[in-house]
């Protein structure tokens, strides 16, 4: 399958160990309509280009290796599902496990044929919109608890998804902190980060 597909590109995170088990890559895709209240990265939701990378050249920037997995974010992955679908499959094909968060619903996901597709190259699919009545600690990673970690392989269980209150900081060369993680972070309960530099 070709890897020319271009993709619309928020950020990327070479590393991270808490956007799913172990250490990961991690893609953020630029552009979601759903505007969910109190969404934890509205810099993602403008579907204008921002960064646009074929996925080859998503892994000759930010790929170093040493990671088990890709997690990819956004944004919302599924409204570019080509780019998705063949992101994922040049991920597969290194060896790399994959986890996808969604605003969908798995359900939904599967009436859409192009989604479809990008399903069968993922390891656990974390479904639904954010809620941020149900932002109570989730102990998993996830932003809210009407969202569900789905395994589609037997790669992962649920214990894999279990990092309460786990966050990164990173400081940028601009000396801006920005965070990404789920955090059950008091006073403020469980907080969805991603932010990215
Ligand atoms: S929480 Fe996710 S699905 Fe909801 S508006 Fe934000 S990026 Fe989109």
């Amino acid at each position: 399958m070709s890897e020319a597909t271009l993709i619309n590109i928020h950020a990327v995170l070479k590393t991270s160990s808490v956007n799913g088990p172990g250490l990961r890559m991690v893609v953020f895709f630029q552009g979601c309509s759903r505007n969910c209240p109190g969404c934890f990265n509205p810099q993602t939701h403008p579907l204008d280009a921002k960064t646009l990378m074929t996925p080859a050249e998503i892994f000759n920037e930010y790929y170093a290796g040493g990671v088990e997995g890709i997690t990819v974010s956004g944004g919302e992955p599924f409204s570019q599902p080509a780019g998705l679908e063949r992101l994922l499959e040049s991920s597969r094909a290194r060896g790399l496990s994959t986890v996808v968060y969604t605003g969908f619903t798995h359900e939904e996901l599967l009436k859409m044929p192009e989604a479809s597709v990008a399903l069968t190259f993922t390891d656990a699919l974390i479904d639904g919109p954010f809620e941020i009545e149900k932002t109570e600690k989730t102990l998993l990673a996830r932003g809210s608890t009407n969202q569900r970690t789905i395994f589609l392989t037997g790669r992962y269980a649920e214990a894999d998804f279990y990092m309460p209150g786990k966050i990164e900081l990173i400081i940028g060369k601009n000396g801006i902190v920005t965070g990404t993680g789920f955090g059950g972070i008091a006073p403020f309960g469980n907080i969805a980060f991603h932010n990215t530099p």
